[in-house]
């Protein structure tokens, strides 16, 4: 292994952290496809099972083709660790799932990814966890006062899905802080390429990597990153952190871990538990993704904004929202936290509802209906009949999606031929 010399910048971590070649070896991270790895000795076995020894034995608790992408994905965020899932999904519940258990209590913002709705709003319920949503708007006071004796996270996206509502870091790390949990950020849309959320008070991030992390469409797959920073024992209120696990041995993580103990638990007792692991074949293409990241959201954030004042000026159009945009009440927001851009995400209305919304999604010829965002490929959605269909209208407008909303995911395709496919799209709607 050769040392990569100290850099922060994002270009170079994403195509030289992780896995680093020795003398003689591949100049491209390898897959380790094996579900196993050999020892000679079973006490050696014993030790690594005990978590006494780092290394690898079973590719659902770890494998080195994952380790090195974790490894990379951690430098991006300036994380202590990481530990890839097989989905955004898997990702969001073992992060909070770690911390909380039956009888405990989530605030988290109601501006977020339908899936993670319904996971915190109905299955996790089921589970005995109770979650109250604030709107993003609410203020720090508003905010505090859904917090109880027994809340113990606090969870938003730092640009939503699909509603485009850009975190206020500095209010929610402050509540958060003030009532010893720590603040669980979602940074899919971002991505570290244009938002680092450990920088403005977040203790864990999350990711679909399915989005622009892969950015081709390819992989299924999430992220969740530990910043190292929350003090579990200070705070008092994580058991499962600071007192000993019965299924290993009485360990206590945050003894025998320091901070690394969030991550190091996630995978020892959830991973192991639960299992829904990525693949080795998975995290090589999503490496792939990655060498190019900060290269495809530069594009994604200039064509993203062409996008939106074309369609601000558009006659057809009733409404734009994109953060980038002046007109956007979160223009400020995105500027402090995100002065390179937000994302390739536009959304809007188009005049005569949602009758014109499907004349115009139907006629797009580039852009291409589909259950996805985040990719290379110009694609579009209306997510109150698909992703957001399990909600009601007012769960609906608590989450900031119009009926009429169409979700625009700006690709890396030449600007003209873009802006030529919405032209005619739009015309069309009108007939
Ligand atoms: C897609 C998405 C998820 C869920 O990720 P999957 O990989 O589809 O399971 C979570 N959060 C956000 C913001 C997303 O866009």
């Amino acid at each position: 292994m050769s040392q990569l010399p100290p850099t922060d910048h994002i270009e170079t971590l994403c195509l030289q952290a992780g896995w680093r070649p020795g003398n003689g070896e591949p100049h491209v991270m390898p897959i380790y496809q094996s579900t196993t790895f050999h020892y000679d000795s079973s006490e050696q076995m014993a030790r690594l099972f005990d978590l006494a020894e780092p290394g690898f034995f079973y590719t659902r608790l770890g494998n080195p083709t994952l380790d090195y992408v974790e490894k990379k994905i951690a430098a991006l965020e300036g994380g202590i660790g990481a530990m890839l899932t097989s989905s955004g999904q898997a990702a969001s519940f073992l992060a909070v799932f770690n911390l909380l258990g039956a009888g405990d209590h989530l605030v988290a913002s109601s501006a977020i990814y339908g899936g993670t709705f319904n996971l915190f709003a109905v299955t996790m319920k089921r589970m005995g966890i109770e979650t109250t949503f604030v709107p993003p708007s609410a203020s720090a006071d508003e905010i505090a006062a859904a917090f109880r004796p027994n809340t113990r996270a606090l969870f938003a996206e730092s640009v939503t899905n699909p509603s485009l509502e850009v975190a206020d870091f500095a209010k929610l790390s402050t509540v958060a802080h003030a009532h010893g949990v720590p603040l669980v950020i979602d940074n899919t849309f971002p991505t570290p390429a244009l938002c680092r959320p450990f920088e403005h008070g977040a203790d864990i991030v999350v990711h679909s990597t399915t989005k622009y992390m892969d950015g081709h469409a390819q992989t299924t797959g999430g992220v969740i990153v530990d910043s190292g920073r929350f003090d579990w024992k200070a705070s008092g209120k994580y058991p499962g952190l600071t007192e000993p696990d019965p299924s290993y041995h009485g360990l206590v993580y945050t003894d025998a871990f320091g901070p690394s103990a969030y991550i190091v638990k996630a995978r020892a007792q959830l991973m192991r538990d639960l299992g829904t692991a990525q693949t080795p074949l998975a995290a090589y293409v999503l490496n792939l993704g990655l060498e190019t990241l900060p290269l495809r959201m530069e594009r994604h954030v200039r064509n993203a904004l062409a996008v939106a004042e074309f369609l601000e000026n558009h006659p057809r159009v009733a409404w734009v929202n994109h953060p980038g945009l002046p007109s956007s009440p979160y223009h400020a927001l995105a500027q402090k936290y995100m002065p390179r851009g937000t994302c390739g995400v536009v959304s809007f209305g188009v005049k005569g509802g949602r009758a014109a919304a499907t004349k115009l999604m139907d006629s797009m010829r580039l852009g291409a209906i589909l259950t996805h965002v985040a990719d290379a490929r110009t694609c579009l959605l209306h997510p109150a009949s698909t992703t957001h269909r399990q909600l009601t209208d007012e769960q609906l407008a608590a989450a900031g999606i119009p009926a009429d909303l169409i979700r625009l995911s700006v690709g890396i395709e030449h600007i003209d031929d873009i802006l030529a496919d919405l032209a005619q799209a739009l015309e069309k709607s009108a007939q």
